[in-house]
């Protein structure tokens, strides 16, 4: 069974015993998420480990995604845990409360007070509970509850329309990313940007702390939909992070963003990840909905790379079934499109001697028909730029590099390999390249495939060749 559209899972209580990770990295996860917001830097290490060790067995690649927390902003603990809130009734929170009860609660942003004006309206856990904004008198915000519920421990806060000042990078993130570098994390999700700044910021950090992770920005904030273009600049990849998305814009706004998302990122060259209760009712159910299974198949066919599962796999009582159906949506929706080279295609515009040789790849394997594309690449860009045109071909992207490997873990399509010799000898390196091929079973003597290769060998961005073989002919070895 072969998949174009990748699986993102995070991380948790649920999925941490290693058989069970085992289990769902048979189920096919291509890359898992760790939610920086919760545990300690030690327990994201013992995962880490422990995710490698279950790959490793398989053969397979699984990419590790460090979510930093970011600015996400909650309400303290109650005095017991939780309260039930009524409609209309009032309720205070005050950046001075320590232990929350019926009346008030504390909060961990002790600026909100001087966000927020009378008649905003804030959304409490997810948009779950509404209140309106009474008023504000010095550290508390005075509020009247529109919708009510159960509120509990440390559940987050969003402004309707968006509009809090709080930064990007907390010092928190700031220690994370230190993690996140030490672990050699692959990706690495800024939570709440708004603007390029943020992502220009997040990658210095990166970098000056040793990790050359893949950059992604989570879309949450009304800021961010207003500055998509220039996040996107920004940023290797976004994630359409509906959860928080929803309840700044509006839920009902969510689905034409997506798609607007993800063709505006495939026309940049850039990756997207398709977040947050698509399978939803799986954390208690073995079976999704019937509106899950369209949600995810929608998501496919809007060309996201990835598909990501949260408390789903983190809490959920089903975590490997949850996999299981996602790929089996996912490869089903796949088959149902129709692939043909858009107009967009012919509108790309590109000046790079490399990229011009993956169009070429992708422009002639569609009308061939061959069965695959090979492309031997150093850092992953020309599978990257093949990846972003539909053009119904497999891209098996080959390299001697382990990190780049990982990356192409999420790249929608793509199917990367790791080259177990070095070869300077060009000859010999495509023979190496068609034999993994014959040895995976993803093509048979006489088939035709399409090759990109750069020369001399061995540098990136130095793709220059394209080649048509007939399998089997080249008897070099
Ligand atoms: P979160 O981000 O799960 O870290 O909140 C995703 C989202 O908001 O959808
Ligand atoms: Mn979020």
């Amino acid at each position: 069974m072969s998949r174009h559209t990748k699986i993102v899972a995070t991380l948790g209580p649920a999925s941490s015993a290693p058989e069970v990770l085992e289990r769902m990295v048979q189920a096919g996860i291509d890359v898992v998420r760790m939610n920086f917001s919760h545990g300690t830097a030690e327990d994201h290490k013992a995962r880490a480990d422990g995710i490698r060790a279950a790959a490793t067995k398989f053969g397979r690649t699984v990419g590790i995604l460090g979510d930093l927390q970011g600015p996400k902003i909650r309400v303290g603990k109650f005095d017991g845990n939780k309260i039930t809130l009524a409609v209309g009734d009032n309720f205070i929170l005050d950046a001075a409360c320590m232990l929350g009860n019926q009346e008030r609660v504390g909060l961990d942003y002790k600026d909100l007070p001087k966000d927020v004006v009378t008649g905003d309206i804030l959304l409490l856990d997810d948009g779950r509970l509404k209140l309106e904004v009474l008023s504000v008198r010095g550290q508390e915000i005075h509020t009247r509850v529109l919708v009510g519920g159960e509120l509990s421990n440390n559940k987050g806060i969003n402004r309707q329309g968006g509009g809090l000042t709080a930064p990007a990078l907390t010092a928190k993130d700031m220690d994370d990313i230190k993690t996140a570098a030490q672990i050699g994390v692959d990706f690495v999700a800024v939570s709440f940007p708004k603007s390029a700044a943020d992502m220009y910021m997040a990658r210095q950090l990166l970098r000056a702390a040793g990790s050359n992770a893949v950059l992604i920005a989570k879309i949450e904030r009304v800021e961010a939909v207003a500055n998509l273009e220039e996040i996107l600049d920004a940023s290797d990849g976004v994630m359409v992070a509906r959860g928080d998305l929803a309840v700044e814009v509006g839920d009902a706004s969510v689905p034409a963003l997506q798609k607007k998302m993800i063709r505006l990122a495939r026309d940049r060259n850039k990756l997207t990840i398709t977040a947050t209760q698509m399978m939803e009712s799986m954390i208690h159910s073995p079976v999704p909905t019937r509106a899950e299974v369209s949600d995810v198949a929608n998501a496919v066919l809007d060309g996201t790379d990835a598909v990501m599962l949260s408390a789903e796999t983190a809490a959920g009582k089903y975590p490997v079934e949850v996999v299981e159906s996602m790929a089996r949506i996912c490869v089903e929706a796949e088959r149902s499109a129709e692939v043909t080279l858009d107009r967009e295609f012919l509108d790309r515009v590109f000046t790079r001697i490399d990229q011009s040789i993956a169009m070429a790849a992708i422009w002639t394997a569609h009308h061939l028909k061959v069965k695959a594309i090979a492309a031997l690449t150093q850092s992953g860009s020309t599978a990257l730029w093949m990846s972003r045109i539909n053009c119904g071909v497999p891209i098996y992207a080959l390299t001697p590099d382990a990190d780049a490997v990982a990356r192409m873990a999420l790249y929608r399509e793509v199917y990367p390999l790791q080259m177990t010799q070095q070869h300077s000898d060009r000859d010999r390196l495509l023979a190496e390249a068609e034999q993994l091929l014959i040895d995976r079973g993803v093509v048979e003597k006489g088939d035709l495939i399409v090759l990109t290769i750069g020369e001399p060998i061995g540098t990136a961005g130095g793709t220059n060749t394209l080649k048509i073989v007939r399998v089997g002919e080249h008897q070099i070895l």
